[in-house]
């Protein structure tokens, strides 16, 4: 058994392994060949902590696993991350375990891919403007990953406290994009995609502000209650999903489909386009919305590839788990 640690997982799985990884698991579960499994997530009545498990099989690519993890709201004054996740791999074929991998670094870079997945398939091909709502710690990772798959001229930017925009400013520079903060009627006027990656439980952008055209990929509601858009966005809109069960219940549409603006046979696996079996983006003037809730095949398949690439580098510990018959 192979133990991968935060660094070591840092150093194997990039952008592009992740996007790679993403994309071809987001394909196999519109094929039917990739299933998640139902989610756990509980409060635990201790630290103020959410604990759960995000569990899944991928039979295309032959992983079996769960990531367990949550929230422990107090962690950053201990100088940790406040969310905390680990993966756990298995063989298929004997469901012994093959593989601890720290999941830190693999859910905020499995989280950037999908969003980077979704503007690859669905934002328009001439897109210029990178719209980013939200500036918490997945905010760096969501606008690399967005900054590789179109050729963006411009970063504009708005979040519900300023103070945290310049470390995003920073990271946009980086790439070398210029940066802006706007306020959000006039981000929406600017820009062709828009990223939401807050913890708002309440729309933070309206219908009548996106443009014919725009592209917003919502990552930030992945739990009951949580809302970043007017339910009126999804209504106008074309409505993509990682998956439809999460995002009838704990995703941004949750929110349309019970106000019934959105019926939840319209809302289309992303996998779907990718495998070629729907067209996705119609026209440049049809609004698309990437409904981004997160499962757990995402952080199976980015994990898979550390525990791959591991070995050959030399960047796992082994362990022998013994075993009585
Ligand atoms: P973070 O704590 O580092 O940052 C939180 C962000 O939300 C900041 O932009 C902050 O200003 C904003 N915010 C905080 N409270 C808010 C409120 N009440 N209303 C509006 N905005 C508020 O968190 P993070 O790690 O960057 O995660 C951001 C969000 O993304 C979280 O909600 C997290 O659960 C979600 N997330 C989703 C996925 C997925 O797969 N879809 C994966 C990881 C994280």
């Amino acid at each position: 058994m192979l133990v991968i640690d935060e660094a070591a997982c840092e150093a194997l799985v990039g952008r592009e392994e992740a996007f790679d990884a993403v994309e071809r698991v987001f394909a196999a579960m519109a094929r039917g060949e990739a299933r998640n499994f139902p989610v756990v997530r509980e409060a635990l009545g201790h630290a103020d902590a959410l604990y759960g498990f995000k569990s899944g099989f991928d039979r295309a690519g032959m992983v079996l696993g769960v990531k367990s993890g949550g929230y422990w709201p107090h962690n950053a004054r201990r100088g940790l991350t406040n969310h905390q996740s680990t993966v756990f791999l298995f063989d298929p074929d004997t469901g012994r375990l093959e593989a601890v991998v720290a999941g830190n670094h693999l859910t905020a870079i499995r989280t950037a891919a999908a969003s980077a997945v979704s503007i690859a398939h669905l934002a328009r091909k001439d897109a210029k403007v990178l719209g980013m709502v939200g500036a918490g710690h997945q905010s760096a990772f969501q606008l690399r990953a967005a900054a590789e798959v179109r050729a963006f001229e411009k970063v504009v930017a708005w979040n519900p406290h300023p103070e945290m925009l310049p470390r995003l400013e920073k990271v946009a520079r980086e790439i070398g994009l210029p940066f802006e903060a706007l306020e959000r009627e006039t981000l929406c006027a600017e820009a062709d995609v828009i990223i939401t990656i807050t913890s708002a439980f309440e729309p933070l952008l309206m219908a009548e502000w996106i443009r014919p055209g725009t592209h917003v990929a919502c990552m930030g509601t992945d739990t009951k209650g949580k809302q970043e858009l007017d339910p009126g966005i999804l209504a106008r809109a074309r409505v993509f999903t990682d998956e439809v069960a999460q995002s009838v219940s704990i995703g941004e549409a949750q929110h349309a489909v019970a106000a019934g603006l959105l019926a939840e046979e319209d809302i289309v696996p992303l996998g779907a386009v990718i495998n070629g079996d729907h067209p996705g983006r119609r026209n440049d003037r049809e609004i698309t919305v990437f409904d981004g809730t997160g499962v757990g095949l995402q952080d199976l398949a980015v994990a898979a590839v550390a525990a791959r690439r591991a070995p050959e580098r030399d960047m796992a510990r082994e362990v022998a788990l013994g075993e009585k018959r």
